[in-house]
């Protein structure tokens, strides 16, 4: 919902400001539509229906994947694809991971989404109505900018709309944003009033590798990007979560573990292995042995780290196979 011609068309009718609230509360809590919103004139409820779509993005697709992962694809009203995911977890766990734009500029040679045509930021409502897309499907409490699209690009919107979580139940602890190393944006959010969580794509424990499989490692080399990194850590005193993604033969070596565990400070990151999901790219995925073997070599020199639990893959819902392929998408496409 466009909380700004929400404003305006309260104005435009004579609404006193306590009108704003209450519409977005009710949005916030799942509602459906403005009917939903009894304390609101029923004159009130249709001249909104009228004036100020409920969603500024239109549902195109949605998939279920067998471990109960839904994947959305929508539309914006200029017809930009933008993708997000449900990611349900045995513990309670519902954690949303939305786009920030879409497509993507960068082009990461391992990422479905680098692969398609970068579209343009999306603003602070589009992020904003993904989340409450699947409020309306039940309640959530954690989220992640790990989406299409690169969020530090696209920082106002994405802290804009960060900022209105905690009324749909994610704190900002709960939140976090994935960048590949944007150094602006990183500094730009250690600035920022919100202690939201900042995760680094890392990849790669030396900068000619990470430049052949991240382009944008020429233009900020790892040293910068990790000392924006720990200036994030010396201001929020949190850590920050290193991905790293598994691809067999290029970056999980022993010699590449140890290379990447005398870069990290064990005080200031954890290390998040991820198993490589398929895309349409030249990688395989490291085997699961060789997946224990560097989260072992991580452990032994003190590093904190993990392997991240691959969702939605039936779907195409998991990291970095977000391309808005869905059948649907093709016949419109
Ligand atoms: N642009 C930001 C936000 C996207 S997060 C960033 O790159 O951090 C998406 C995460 O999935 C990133 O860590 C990305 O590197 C990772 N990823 C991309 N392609 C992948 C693949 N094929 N398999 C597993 N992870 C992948």
């Amino acid at each position: 919902m466009d909380l700004e011609l929400l404003n305006s068309t309260l104005a435009a009718h004579g609404q006193p400001a306590f009108r704003r609230s209450q519409v977005w509360r009710w949005a916030a809590g799942g509602a459906h539509h403005y009917d939903e919103m009894t304390n609101l004139p029923a004159k009130l409820r249709a001249q909104l229906s009228e004036h100020v779509p409920f969603s500024t993005l239109v549902l195109e697709h949605e998939a279920t994947a067998s471990d109960g992962t839904v994947k959305a694809l929508f539309r914006t009203h200029d017809g930009r694809p933008v993708e997000s995911v449900l990611m349900r977890y045995r513990d309670g766990r519902r954690s949303v991971c939305v786009s920030s734009q879409s497509g993507c500029p960068l082009t990461c040679t391992f990422c479905a989404t680098g692969k398609m045509k970068f579209g343009r930021n999306l603003t602070a409502a589009e992020i904003l109505d993904q989340v409450l897309h699947f409020r309306r499907i039940e309640p959530l409490n954690h989220l992640v900018f790990m989406g299409m699209g690169e969020p530090l690009m696209n920082l106002d919107n994405v802290l804009a709309a960060a900022r209105k979580l905690p009324d749909v139940g994610i704190t900002h602890r709960r939140t976090g944003i994935s960048t590949v190393g944007w150094v602006p944006g990183i500094r730009a959010l250690t600035e920022a009033d919100m202690p939201v969580r900042l995760a680094l794509s890392l990849h790669a424990p030396e900068d000619e590798l990470r430049s052949r499989i991240m382009p944008i490692n020429d233009r900020f080399k790892i040293a910068e990007v990790l000392d924006a990194c720990e200036e994030y850590y010396e201001k929020r005193r949190r850590k920050v979560f290193v991905e790293y993604v598994m691809l067999a033969g290029v970056n999980d070596g022993p010699e590449q573990a140890a290379q990447l565990a005398s870069l990290l400070d064990p005080r200031m990151y954890k290390v998040n292995l991820i198993p490589y999901n398929p895309t349409d790219s030249v990688y395989d995925g490291s085997s699961r042995n060789a997946i224990a073997t560097f989260q072992s070599a991580l452990e032994v020199q003190g590093i904190d780290a993990t392997v991240r639990l691959t969702r939605g893959r039936d779907i195409d819902a998991a990291c970095g196979q977000l391309a808005a392929k869905s059948p649907v998408a093709a016949e419109v496409g």
